[in-house]
């Protein structure tokens, strides 16, 4: 791999000083691989699926705005979600720790002030911050907030959701006023999320989460005409997703601070698509369909292009490596770790493994479950003492269960899961429980699909 890569090096570098004469110098010089005076911006799309996006294999050319951001940057292909749920997640995201050691397990949870979030180290480090949350989920009460000087959540309405054009325009007109600053912005979408709208040239249509939900539930059996419907409408919302990114990055152009941008896209989790127990959605599941979630990251500070890194990372691991792009000291209190050397072909020895749970508080048939990957290997372990355990390199799409073949693998790894897990607890005493939240709060996450 290393060797490939060095191949690939050799290429973008060659590429980048024929095009540019900035570039040619940065390469002359020795890039810097490092700096502290650039911008970031994440864009987080919520449940997308890496395998609809061309720059993941995809045919049908629908993310041709992400996909130019993977020619220029680094394509993650297996990263991990450490929780199928947004709040979980993107706590995840922001402190670079496990959902047990941030203490949020349930999107009903909101994150505590003593966590220390990325944004609140890039606002030490300077940066003018400002969020554009597209869902309540992402309400001030998630905590998420902490440290963004600007921050438009979504204000109480009839609509949990924004559309992309509204996030957008909020987010293009504070790009207009920024662009002189150095900022760090999170952009927020919602559409890969259900209700999934055709946007098609043919007639519009919404697949609505009650409708999902009964198949689910009443466990129907869809034929091969409706569930194509269902897929093309989500595959259409990721067009249409993609066209408001490609918005965003035509302002960075046109601002012409996208030469000082590092450019992030990224998925809280991904969205089971039927493939499984006939389910849609995420939060139940801890399949690879929702613990895969897209990494891309385009920086200016990267001399690379269209890179693709192999190696099983997790999402805790993105706020180490935006800070080490930016040579700014990791804290303490982040716990993963930065890609920045694995993107260089660095040593990969320590990426083997990914961990993933789902919300602990479920009534969901098996109890609180978790997932371990190994390599190839991976286990999924339900609390009522059930596993499946899949081979991934010759089972992608994990329908064998090989837990009572392999009772060595399914023994060793279901062992390094409990320690893991009680790792985590005994670092927090107790796993939080979400009894200070309201029961108004309860219903709407509930309503909103967000627990069960
Ligand atoms: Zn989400």
């Amino acid at each position: 791999m290393p060797h490939r890569r060095a191949i690939l090096f050799a290429i973008a570098f060659l590429t980048l000083a024929a095009v540019s004469i900035l570039v040619a110098a940065l390469v002359l010089l020795g890039p810097a691989r490092r700096s502290a005076r650039y911008n970031v911006l994440i864009i987080a799309v919520d449940a997308l699926r890496p395998d609809r996006l061309g720059c993941y294999g995809a045919e049908g050319d629908l993310s041709p705005a992400i996909d130019s951001l993977a020619e220029h940057g680094v394509t993650f292909l297996n990263t991990t979600t450490q929780a199928p749920a947004t709040g979980p997640s993107f706590s995840t995201l922001m402190t670079s720790r496990y959902p047990i050691v941030h203490g949020v397990t349930s999107s009903a949870l909101g994150l505590e002030p003593d966590q220390l979030t990325l944004t609140e180290v890039l606002l030490q480090a300077g940066y003018q911050t400002a969020a554009f949350p597209g869902s309540v989920i992402l309400h001030r009460k998630s905590g998420l907030d902490q440290g963004f000087q600007t921050y438009e959540e979504l204000p109480k309405g009839p609509t949990p959701y924004r559309d992309a054009s509204e996030v957008n325009s909020l987010l293009l007109p504070w790009l207009d006023a920024n662009a002189d600053s150095t900022f760090f912005a999170f952009v927020h979408y919602m559409e890969t999320h259900d209700p999934y709208r055709y946007h098609g040239p043919d007639t519009p249509y919404t697949i609505e989460r009650d409708y999902i939900e009964t198949v689910y539930k009443e466990q129907i059996d869809l034929d091969e005409a409706e569930l194509a419907g269902i897929r093309a409408a989500y595959d259409s919302e990721v067009a249409y997703v993609d066209g408001h990114i490609r918005q965003v990055l035509q302002k960075l152009d046109d601002l012409d601070v996208r030469r000082r941008t590092i450019v992030i896209l990224i998925a809280d989790h991904g969205e089971l698509l039927y493939e499984h127990e006939r389910g849609f959605g995420h939060f139940r599941y801890l399949y690879q369909e929702t613990a895969l979630v897209p990494l891309v990251i385009s920086s200016p500070t990267l001399p690379v292009l269209n890179v693709r890194v192999p190696e099983i990372v997790e999402l805790r691991d993105l706020a180490p490596t935006i800070l080490d792009m930016l040579n700014i000291p990791v804290p303490k209190q982040f716990e993963g770790r930065s890609l920045l050397g694995l993107i260089y072909g660095e040593s990969s020895q320590d990426f083997l493994l990914a961990f993933t749970m789902r919300e602990p508080w479920t009534h969901l048939p098996g109890g609180p479950a978790y997932a371990l990957r190994m390599g190839d290997w991976k286990l999924i372990h339900f609390e009522d003492g059930t596993d499946f355990l899949f081979d991934l390199s010759s089972d992608p799409q994990e329908h064998t269960d090989l837990s009572k073949k392999r009772p060595d693998i399914t023994n060793s790894m279901r062992d390094r899961l409990s320690k893991m897990i009680r790792n985590q607890i005994d670092r927090v005493s107790a796993m939080r429980l979400p009894e200070s939240i309201t029961k108004e709060r309860l219903e709407q996450l509930r309503s909103l699909g967000y627990i069960d």
